[in-house]
């Protein structure tokens, strides 16, 4: 495969839809020289959403795991809002929360082509969590979340935008939300020729 054509997939969520971003979003990466392959609006269904996030019992507990660190680090008590200490369950309670803040407004899919796509792209995003998002980020640039707020208001931490965290992880999200739709293919000037 031609590093050059490396593919990743973002969606902006919808406080990037709310908050009018959708531009502003798809200019960091344009003007990376990363290359927009595809592009849609549209209002996702709860079972798309169900089965965009991982299910197994791994993925959430991870996404506990990384709750409970943040407890631990600010000194809150997780038995006061999950009723709970295990990963697992307070992953399954986050995912919940996760489908039901990624069906309240329209989403903005997009396939991203270029150099190292996958890992430019969370580069330009910036880390999971807004509060720790480095200022030139999308998300240190226009969010401030955090799951300590996030979670005591019993929602998914709102962060502008999803990419894929690998090559694998983006062919899986690419196949799942562009099933009939084609890939565009074109030479991008001063970086494809
Ligand atoms: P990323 O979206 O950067 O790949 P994760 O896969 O870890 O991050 O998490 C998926 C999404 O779940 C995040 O983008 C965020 O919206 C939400 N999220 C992550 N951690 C928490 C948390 N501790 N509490 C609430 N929501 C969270």
């Amino acid at each position: 495969m031609n590093p050059k054509k490396e593919k990743t997939f973002v969606l902006i969520k919808p406080d990037g839809t709310r908050k009018g971003l959708i531009g502003e979003i798809i200019k960091r990466f344009e003007q990376r020289d990363l290359k927009i392959v595809a592009l849609e609006m549209f209002q996702p269904t709860k079972e798309e959403i169900d089965n965009h996030y991982p299910k197994d019992g791994k993925w959430m507990a991870r996404l506990g795991g990384k709750t409970l660190e943040t407890y631990k680090k600010y000194n809150l008590d997780p038995m006061k809002d999950f009723g709970s200490e295990d990963p697992l369950t307070l992953g399954k309670e986050v995912r919940k929360w996760l489908v039901d803040y990624m069906i309240s407004a329209p989403l903005v899919k997009m396939v991203i082509e270029g150099v190292h796509a996958v890992d430019m792209v969370r580069k330009i995003a910036g880390p999971t969590l807004p509060y720790q998002a480095d200022m030139g980020t999308i998300r240190g640039d226009f969010s401030n979340d955090s799951p300590a707020v996030a979670n005591a208001e019993k929602r998914a931490v709102a962060n502008l935008l999803h990419a894929s965290e690998t090559p694998e992880e983006a062919r899986h999200e690419i196949e799942h939300w562009f099933k009939n739709e084609s890939i565009q293919s074109y030479k991008r000037f001063g970086v494809d020729e």
